[in-house]
């Protein structure tokens, strides 16, 4: 059996592969397989290193399936002058949108500005402009300034008594754990081996510096040694746990807090497009239509709770619904509009007396003495520069005593997805040409969108065989069958989760197929009845995570 990194993309033969490879030593180990340890896979591997990255869930299981899903470039952090950020973070939305023109999606997005808002009409103006100006946006996409009629106009449901006038500018949606899982793929095409459930437990020394790692494997239950070179951590939320298991922590410390995002059915909140808003409180929160549901987020506020259990609570959810009734008087919602929720933490870097909000977006490097190197803190849309900025680290320490042949940093032109799409225009003709073809059968309407922006062209491997009773299971077994094969999908959450977004965006679809999922999934991999039990509890726990705010006091 052929069992190398290419080949592996899928957890049907873990064993056999595992026993291949434990022992063996690679020049890089990454531990994390949200965006950060994903980017750093892709560069790393792209430049010829050999790359091993461990996820101890499945991949983006933690900040990078819980954003706000937008490639942008933090207009918010020009008001605490963080002009590098926003240069860097503003000019990588175009290259990340190049790459996967699919997977990130140019989005309009309006900002109202209402009488005693955080930026006046002058203020708007001018951060606008700077923002077009230092992220080098293209002339077409430049900021407009509307008039309170205009803006009225582009979205009815505002209140015209408190209108000033609007900004309007261009970002990019995306879903964050797809784009994770895409680049991940890319990674092993260039020899990187991803390992979703593999636990980092322990670490391994020579002469007082890291040579490796042992991990708990938890879908076979065992654990495995590995060694190489250079260890790193990208664990998000999880990296000063990881830094303390190599020694003080220092300092630095990470500063964690809770965004959470409530979904609504779209006829509940219609808005015509995205919308950056101000709220009661002086803060401001994004809500985005997409397809069947808008949804709107997000909160920020210290959290110290388990980092692998973290969810919206009534209250979080509460001020939420505030908000967007305060700005859009005539929808009147209520808890019980709301479908799903997500809740995320930020691995900030702490600084001294700052609020949540204050707290500054930018990655930080950590160095230990006995060789970890660590990054956290940065955003979803810099994923590829702090992974350039890791790799070059890493890279510098390995020529000093190898004189393998290194590539430069090339991932600015690493295209993502199986086939990968040129540009904007032509997945809109690949759309238009797919929906086309999806009225022969049984699926909805908005089934051609939801497939092309998750799947890209992969959606080809996914419908190979449509007919007129095509229907909604059928298209979820093949989508699920897509994801063993070839994205390393194990368990019910995974599909649901993190590959399809559906726990999100169509609870209704987890409530309604999870016992298809979860049967097709047990006899594929021919789980006994503990496993069985471990799918349905984690998928359960999943909804009961997004739902909790309905049941608080119970639970
Ligand atoms: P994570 O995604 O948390 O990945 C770390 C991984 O390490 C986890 O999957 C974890 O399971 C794994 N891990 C931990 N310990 C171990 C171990 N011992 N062994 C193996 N694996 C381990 N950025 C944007 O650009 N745009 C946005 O719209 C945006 N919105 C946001 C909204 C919210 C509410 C939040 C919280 C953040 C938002 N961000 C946004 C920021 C962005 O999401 C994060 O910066 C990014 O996802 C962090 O990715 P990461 O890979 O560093 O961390």
């Amino acid at each position: 059996m052929i069992l190398n990194q290419k080949r592996y993309s899928d957890n049907t033969n873990r064993f056999q592969f595992l026993q291949s490879i434990n022992q063996q030593s690679f020049d890089l180990i990454i531990i994390g397989g949200g965006i950060t340890g994903a980017g750093i896979a892709l560069d790393a591997s792209s430049r010829g290193l050999k790359v091993l990255l461990l996820e101890q869930k499945d991949f983006a299981f933690g900040t990078s399936s819980r954003s706000t899903k937008l490639i942008h470039g933090g207009l918010r952090y020009l008001k605490q002058l963080e002009f590098a950020l926003v240069a860097q973070v503003g000019r990588e939305r175009a290259v990340v949108h190049r790459l996967a023109p699919h997977l990130v999606i140019p989005e309009k997005l309006l900002m109202p500005l209402v009488k005693g808002g955080s930026y006046g009409r002058f203020g708007t103006s001018i951060g606008l402009k700077v923002y077009d100006i230092i992220a080098d946006v293209k002339k077409e996409d430049r900021r407009v300034m509307l008039s309170a009629e205009e803006t009225k106009e582009r979205e009815p449901l505002l209140d015209e008594n408190d209108l000033e006038g609007g900004g309007y500018y261009a970002e990019y949606r995306t879903d964050d754990a797809r784009l994770t899982m895409e680049i991940i793929k890319k990674a092993i095409e260039f020899g990187a081996i991803c390992l979703n459930y593999a636990e980092v437990i322990d670490f391994k020394y020579q002469d007082r510096n890291i040579s490796g790692v042992k991990i708990q494997d938890h879908i076979l239950g065992e654990s495995f040694t590995f060694n190489a070179d250079y260890v790193v951590s990208a664990c998000g939320p999880w990296v000063d746990q990881v830094r303390s298991k190599v020694g003080p922590l220092g300092d630095k410390k990470l500063h964690l807090t809770k965004g959470v995002h409530l979904v609504l059915d779209y006829n509940k909140l219609p808005i015509q497009q995205s919308l950056y808003f101000d709220i009661p409180d002086g803060r401001m929160i994004f809500a985005i239509p997409r397809g069947r549901i808008t949804y709107v987020g997000t909160t920020d506020t210290n959290y110290n709770g388990d980092k692998g259990q973290v969810r919206a609570e009534k209250a979080d959810v509460t001020y939420l619904i505030d908000a967007i009734n305060a700005t859009f008087p005539t929808v009147n919602l209520s808890l019980d509009d709301v479908e799903s929720t997500w809740a995320g933490l930020r691995p900030l870097i702490h600084q001294e007396g700052k609020s949540p909000s204050e707290l500054s977006r930018k990655d930080e490097v950590f160095e230990s003495e006995n060789g970890l190197i660590s990054i956290a803190g940065g955003k979803l849309t810099g994923y590829r520069k702090m992974a350039e900025k890791i790799v070059n680290i890493v890279t510098k320490k390995f020529k000093k005593h190898s004189s393998k042949e290194l590539k430069e940093c090339f991932t600015q032109e690493i295209k993502l997805g199986q086939y990968a799409f040129n540009n904007f225009q032509e997945v809109k003709i690949y759309t238009a040409a797919l929906s086309e073809k999806l009225k022969g059968t049984k699926l909805e309407s908005y089934a051609a969108n939801y497939l092309v922006y998750n799947y890209g062209k992969g959606v080809e491997d996914i419908l190979t065989d449509i007919n007129d009773s095509f229907d909604e299971a059928s298209l979820i077994i093949e989508e699920v069958k897509y994801g063993v094969e070839n994205e390393l999908l194990y368990s019910s959450s995974d599909y649901f989760n993190r590959r399809s977004g559906r726990l999100y965006f169509n609870i209704h679809s987890v409530l309604q197929y999870q016992n298809l999922v979860h049967e097709f999934l047990a006899k594929h991999f021919t789980w006994n009845e503990s496993q069985q039990k471990q799918d349905r509890y984690q998928l359960d726990e999943e909804i009961r995570n997004v739902l909790h705010f309905k049941n608080e006091d119970v639970s």
